[in-house]
């Protein structure tokens, strides 16, 4: 097995031997790894997911350094270009909009059961868990939760944990 790391996210997948001779030449295959060879391999965190990344090959650990991305101050939400946190904050207040006065019907399920369809967005929810109802609270609650927010860029990885609460974020919270 070949563990591919994909350069842009920095998200690892395995895969086979044969997959690999196929893709190896490819951006796809651009850091690759043998799993075997956890020699010359350092563990960097990741600030968006908040955990330890699996072992990285140590020639690649600056590049995953420099990776900055930017940040939703209000909310977990991350892109790579400088207007992806307005076009979040935009797409935000577009979608509490067409769920104004949205409400859930009742609708019968493809396995049969009725499920509630949401006539701000088309979607349709199980009937049984109450996802419809916390769908229409998220979308109304993100209005408010994202008053004042804004766009912070942070790197992506870094060697250590950062301190908790993460400053940049206590910072936004009080100006
Ligand atoms: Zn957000
Ligand atoms: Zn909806």
């Amino acid at each position: 097995m070949v563990r591919l790391i994909d350069p842009r996210t920095g998200q690892v997948r395995e895969v086979s031997d044969e997959t690999y001779r196929r893709v190896w030449d490819t951006p796809e295959g651009g850091i690759a790894q043998r799993l075997s060879d956890e020699s010359q391999t350092n563990r960097l965190w990741d600030n968006v997911d908040g955990a330890w990344t699996l072992p990285l090959p140590q020639a690649t650990i600056p590049l995953y350094l420099h990776k900055v991305i930017f940040r939703c101050t209000a909310c977990t939400f991350t892109g790579l270009g400088g207007d992806a946190v307005l076009k979040h904050l935009k797409a935000i207040g577009q979608n509490a909009e067409e769920h104004e006065g949205a409400t859930l019907l009742p609708q019968i399920q493809q396995d049969g059961r009725v499920g509630l369809y949401c006539t701000g967005c088309g979607v349709l929810f199980s009937g049984r868990k109450g996802q419809g109802k916390k769908h229409l609270e998220n979308v109304h609650q993100a209005v408010p939760l994202h008053e004042g927010a804004r766009s912070v860029q942070m790197h992506r990885f870094s060697l250590v944990p950062p301190p908790t609460p993460v400053p940049s974020f206590v910072e936004a919270r009080h100006g």
